[in-house]
């Protein structure tokens, strides 16, 4: 008797994969790979895992039956494969699934303020009514921690619906994780390429975020394997580029720019901040001096044809409320928290341009005119 497929399936068709009562078709057990040469068959049974218990009885049913339909001895011995089925990876992304927004903050330099415009663009937004997340993805100098005041906190895990989640820390209505929790300050820098982009990965997709209006992403400065690998695992909604207006910070920030929209990464730009503006001193808060240039990253974001988001002043205070774990945003009759305020409100509008999720501007609006 000739043999042909569909004798093959129908014959499969009749064999049960034990306690389910659902045959090997209907499993979906049947690769698409079945070959007939002359009287010999060949095809590969998938099984969830490599130690299925039922590996051996499945494959004697199956040569059995197809024996049987054909009504002859067929040569099928040994050309059965049994293949364990991958176990689909997790994606990151389906855990951020509650997260409305996710925002990356870079900077082509270091020492731009980068981190200091995080951690405050973060009180800024929490104190309006957001829920606000804030991963310190910067491996090579992971500041979010002492920003906040919180080096000591040493988040757990948790079983929530059976996998072990890591739990964030919180302060000031802001959930974060940072590689400083889990290294030395001094090691930290030790965390390159594949090692950095694996312990990011974990702090994205095996913490517990739960629902966050805003996911900051305090990036590491300039362009690295670290970036792609963020930007491959999330979908991110938009950057922030910081920078200061000094000329050699300006062309790293360009570079930063063109990296977000290189075609392969592809992440619209939200706009750009332009830290250390001018030096106002606390005692002559109207006199501004431009000691790294001036406007030259409002030029730039006009240049680049992006949004200008903000431009904040070297003040001590900033420096110092840095330093003791207490972000002036804090503090909203201050100039500077007024600042970041107002840069909290246009990231809302520039997210809302973007299509996205909620009306957000009023709410920072609505709270800036108390
Ligand atoms: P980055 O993340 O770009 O490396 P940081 O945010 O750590 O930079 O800032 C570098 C230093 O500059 C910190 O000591 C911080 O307190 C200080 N700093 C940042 N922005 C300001 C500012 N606008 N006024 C005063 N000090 C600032």
């Amino acid at each position: 008797m000739a043999l042909y497929p569909k004798l093959i399936l129908d014959a499969l068709a009749q064999v049960r994969y034990p306690g389910t009562g659902k045959n090997l078709i209907e499993m979906g057990m049947i690769e698409d790979d079945m070959k007939i040469e002359g009287e010999t068959v060949s095809f590969s049974i998938i099984f969830d895992k490599p130690n299925d218990p039922f590996i051996k009885s499945v494959v004697k049913a199956a040569e059995a039956t197809i024996e049987a339909f054909v009504g002859e001895p067929v040569q099928i011995k040994g050309n059965i494969t049994v293949k364990a089925k991958q176990a689909p990876k997790p994606e990151p992304e389906k855990h951020l699934s509650a997260v409305k927004n996710i925002i990356a903050i870079s900077s082509g330099k270091g020492g731009v303020g980068k981190s200091t415009v995080s951690a405050n663009l973060a009180v800024a937004l929490a104190r309006a009514g957001y829920k606000v997340g804030l991963l310190d993805a910067d491996v090579y100098g992971p500041s979010v921690p002492k920003m906040f005041g919180v080096e000591d906190a040493r988040p757990y895990l948790e079983n929530i619906d059976g996998r072990d989640l890591i739990i964030p820390a919180e302060k000031y209505g802001v959930k974060m994780l940072s590689v400083g929790f889990f290294v030395s300050p001094e090691s930290a820098t030790v965390w390159r390429g594949s090692m950095a982009g694996n312990a990011l990965k974990q702090l994205i997709g095996d913490a517990h975020w739960g629902e966050l209006d805003y996911f900051l992403i305090d990036l590491p400065p300039g362009t690295s394997d670290i970036h792609l690998t963020v930007m491959q695992t999330l979908g991110i909604t938009g950057a922030i580029v910081v920078s200061t207006p000094q000329e050699v910070a300006l062309a790293d920030a360009k570079k930063g720019i063109d990296m977000f929209r290189n075609e392969k990464v592809n992440v619209p730009i939200l706009g750009l901040v332009e830290n250390m503006a001018w030096f106002t001193p606390a005692e002559l808060p109207q006199n501004k001096y431009y000691i790294f240039g001036k406007d030259g990253v409002k030029n730039l974001a006009e240049k680049m044809e992006v949004p200008l988001l903000a431009q904040i002043p070297i003040v001590q205070s900033i420096c110092e409320g840095g330093d003791k774990g207490t972000p002036v945003a804090l503090n909203p009759e201050s100039l500077t928290g007024m600042a970041f305020d107002e840069l909290a409100a246009r990231v809302a509008e520039q997210t809302e341009i973007r299509n996205l999720t909620q009306p957000a501007t009023e709410k920072i609006k609505m709270k800036q005119k108390k």
